[in-house]
C-alpha cells in the first residue's frame, strides 16, 4: 500500500483516485479550485448548467469504463441521438455528415473533387512532414483545403504548415475518403451517430466521481493549489497552503511547465526555457442568456471557417433532458485565442455583440441576449509545432524523470485528449503500481506509448 498525493481533480486525477483507493492505496486528491471537473466541469448560467465548450461523452469509450460511469450516474446518463450542422462553404450540412444531406448541399464540383481524390489517393505524393501534407496525403487536396486546413489555422493559431503529423494523427482518425464514406454511412444510420450526456451536464460525471472517491476514503481538498513539490529520494514532499505533506508518490495532472517551475531541485535552466517555449492555443467561452425557450433545435454548429471568430456553438438545452429553466436557453461560443490577444482583453458587452454579429453573418437567428457571461481557459489546444517539437520531448523528459512523481492526464502530458482518455491514462496508472507501492517503470512507459495512439473525438 503506497502513500500517494494527487494533483488535480479533474476525470484524470479522479479516476485515478477512485481506483487506486479501491485497491487500497492511501490518497489524498489536492485541487486548486473550489469544485471538480478541471476543463470537464460544469457550472451555471442564468439558472442553467453549462459545460466548458461542447463536451459529450463518446460512444467510443472503453466498455469497461463506460461501465464505472454507467454505475456512478445511474439513470442519469442519457443516450442522444446527435443533431449537429456544420458550415461548409457557406452552407450548413448536418454533422455527423449524412450522405443524402452532403449530396444535397455539397457544390456538385466540389463533391465531384472529393470523390475523384479518394480513388486517386495511391496517385498522390505520401510525403506526410506536416499537419497540412498529412491531410493532403490521406484524404486529398480538397479536404486540406476547404476543411482541416481553414479549422487548424483557427484552433491552433498558426498556419497548418507549421504543425506536425501528430497532431494529424492525434485529431482525424480517418487515413483514406474511404474511411470517411464508412463514417458517413455509419453515421446515416440513427444508431451510429449516438453519444452520452449527463441530465445535469458535463460536470456530473466528475461530480460523481469526487463523490465516490470521498466514499471510498480519500481526502479531497479543494481550494488547495500545489505551490511546491521536492523530490527526495524516498519520498516527495508538496506544500499546499503552507503545509508540506510527505507521500510515497505524487500524480501529477498539471501541466508539466508548471510542474517543473515548482520542483525542487529545480531542473537545469534550459529544460524550464524548454518548458516555457511551449505555446497552448487559449480560448474565451461566450456565454449568452436568451430569453426564449429554444434558439436553434441543433446541439452543436461546427465553423471552421477563419473569416469567423466562433468555432464552435453550442446549446447545452439540446444535450439533455434536464431541469433547465423552460422559458429561457443558453448559447456558448467557442472562441480560440492567444492569452493576451485582442479577442482574450475584450470586455463582455463586446464580445456578446461580436458573437451576435458573427450568427448573424452565417444566416443563424439575431440571439436577441439579454445577458452575456465569459470564461477564460488560458490552455485548451497545445500547439504541436515543428519549431518546439524538440522542446516538447525535453520538458516531457524532464517531468517523467522526476524521482517519484508521475505526469499524466491531457495537462500533463500536453496532449488534446478526451476525459475517457484521461481516465484511462488514471487506470493504466493505477495498474502500474505493484502491490507494494512501487511504481513498474516498464509497465507504465509501455502505457504511455499506448497512450500516444489515442484520437480525439468532437
Ligand atoms: C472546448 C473543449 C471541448 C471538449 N470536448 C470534449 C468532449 O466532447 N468529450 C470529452 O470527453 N472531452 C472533451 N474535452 C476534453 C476534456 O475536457 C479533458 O479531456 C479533461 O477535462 C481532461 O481532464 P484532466 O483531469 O486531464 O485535466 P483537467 O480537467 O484540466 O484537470 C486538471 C485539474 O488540475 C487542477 N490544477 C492545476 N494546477 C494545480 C495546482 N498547482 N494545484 C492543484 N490543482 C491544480 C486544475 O484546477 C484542474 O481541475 C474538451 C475540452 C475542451 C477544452
Amino acid at each position: 500500500m503506497a502513500q500517494i498525493g494527487i494533483i488535480g481533480a479533474g476525470p484524470a486525477g479522479l479516476a485515478a483516485a477512485l481506483l487506486a483507493s479501491r485497491k487500497g492505496h492511501n490518497c489524498t486528491v489536492f485541487e486548486s479550485a473550489a469544485n471538480p471537473g478541471g476543463m470537464a466541469a460544469s457550472f451555471v448560467v442564468a439558472g442553467q448548467r453549462v459545460d466548458l465548450g461542447s463536451h459529450r461523452l463518446h460512444p467510443a469509450t472503453e466498455p469497461h469504463l463506460l461501465e464505472l460511469i454507467k454505475q456512478i450516474m445511474g439513470d442519469d446518463l442519457q443516450i442522444r441521438e446527435r443533431n449537429g450542422r456544420i458550415n461548409l462553404r457557406d452552407r450548413w450540412v448536418k454533422f455527423p455528415l449524412r450522405a443524402t444531406d452532403l449530396i444535397r448541399k455539397l457544390p456538385t464540383n466540389v463533391a465531384l473533387r472529393i470523390g475523384g481524390e479518394t480513388l486517386t489517393k495511391r496517385f498522390r505524393n505520401s510525403v506526410e512532414t506536416n499537419f497540412y501534407e498529412s491531410v493532403q496525403h490521406r484524404l486529398g487536396p480538397t479536404v486540406a483545403e476547404e476543411f482541416y486546413g481553414p479549422f487548424a489555422e483557427k484552433l491552433y493559431g498558426v498556419e497548418p504548415h507549421q504543425l506536425t503529423v501528430e497532431i494529424a494523427q492525434r485529431r482525424i482518425a480517418a487515413t483514406s475518403g474511404f474511411d470517411v464514406i464508412r463514417k458517413i454511412a455509419k453515421a446515416t444510420r440513427s444508431s451510429g451517430r449516438v453519444f452520452l450526456y449527463p441530465r445535469d451536464g458535463y460536470g456530473s460525471i466528475s461530480e460523481r466521481l469526487a463523490d465516490a472517491v470521498h466514499d471510498a476514503g480519500t481526502e479531497l481538498c479543494f481550494n488547495s493549489p500545489i505551490t511546491k513539490l521536492q523530490a527526495k529520494k524516498d519520498s516527495v514532499a508538496i506544500t499546499s497552503a503552507g503545509n508540506i505533506l510527505e507521500f510515497d508518490q505524487v500524480w501529477s495532472t498539471i501541466p508539466s511547465p508548471n510542474l517543473l517551475a515548482i520542483t525542487e531541485p529545480s531542473p537545469p535552466l534550459e529544460t524550464i526555457e524548454a518548458a516555457r517555449s511551449l505555446r497552448n492555443r487559449a480560448m474565451v467561452l461566450v456565454y449568452l442568456v436568451i430569453p426564449r425557450p429554444q434558439y436553434t433545435p441543433f446541439d452543436a454548429h461546427y465553423i471552421p471557417t477563419t473569416e469567423t471568430i466562433i468555432s464552435r456553438l453550442s446549446e447545452p438545452k439540446n444535450y439533455r433532458d434536464g431541469p433547465d429553466p423552460s422559458n429561457q436557453t443558453v448559447l456558448c461560443a467557442e472562441l480560440p485565442c492567444w492569452k493576451g490577444d485582442m479577442i482574450w482583453n475584450a470586455s463582455p458587452d463586446e464580445l456578446g455583440e461580436l458573437v451576435s454579429g458573427d450568427l448573424q453573418t452565417m444566416g443563424l437567428p439575431d440571439p436577441q441576449y439579454i445577458h452575456v457571461e465569459l470564461k477564460f481557459l488560458p490552455s485548451v489546444y497545445p500547439v504541436f509545432e515543428h519549431s518546439t517539437s524538440q522542446a516538447r520531448t525535453t520538458t516531457q523528459f524532464a517531468s517523467q524523470a522526476i524521482n517519484r512523481v508521475v505526469s499524466f492526464g491531457r495537462h500533463g502530458l500536453g496532449v488534446p485528449d478526451n476525459l475517457h482518455h484521461v481516465m484511462r491514462m488514471g487506470e493504466h496508472l493505477v495498474n502500474s503500481v505493484s502491490s507494494d507501492g512501487e511504481l513498474d517503470s516498464s509497465k507504465w512507459d509501455k502505457a504511455l506509448g499506448s497512450f500516444a495512439k489515442h484520437v480525439v473525438e468532437d
